[in-house]
């Protein structure tokens, strides 16, 4: 049962994850998180160097939505400069986002990966509906106030695998 909040992979920051390493994986799309994934939380906009990430992707044919549980302000705002898509409200760990995210990408989700910061959400989310998923270390130490009740269980399961020997999460052990 706790193995659905296993991530597939985990990785420092979404810089890691490079094209290159994508197709060899014969992966075309992306479906990521925004807060505390891409940017922090409370970043309004994204950095030049996430803008170039994107670039890259896009310049190597690699589709990107946004899915996020965050309000439609806060994801229109900062997805629209970049022209990416994205869906707002996303109510993650439901899959019907996601499955709207394989439809806008015209995509079958074995060609698609999974990004975010949260286990409740993003990776639990997205391993029950069948996708590689990738946990990436929180981009800032802090969180909306939703997040915090969340994180809670998380830290408790991410010590758990960390024991059991199936991650060993550097933030594992962090407070907060
Ligand atoms: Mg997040």
């Amino acid at each position: 049962m706790l193995k659905k909040f296993l991530p597939k992979d985990y990785v420092k920051s979404i810089y890691e994850i490079t094209p290159e390493l994508l197709k060899e994986r014969n992966i075309k799309g992306i479906i990521t998180d925004l807060d505390n994934t891409l940017v922090e939380w409370d970043r309004p906009l994204a950095t030049p160097k996430l803008t170039q990430w994107f670039k890259n992707m896009s310049d190597h044919g690699i589709h990107v939505v946004i899915v996020s549980n965050n309000n439609e302000k806060r994801v229109h705002a900062f997805a629209e400069p970049l022209g990416i898509r994205y869906i707002y409200k996303a109510q993650k760990p439901i899959g019907k986002a996601f499955r709207k995210a394989l439809a806008m990408m015209d995509l079958q989700k074995e060609e698609t990966v999974v990004i975010g910061d949260q286990l409740l959400t993003d990776i639990l989310g997205g391993n029950r509906s069948g996708f590689h998923t990738i946990l990436v270390v929180p981009v800032a130490q802090t969180d909306g106030w939703m997040t915090r009740i969340n994180r809670s269980i998380e830290r408790k399961l991410l010590k758990w695998f960390d024991k059991k020997g199936l991650l060993h999460w550097e933030g594992s052990s962090s407070g907060k």
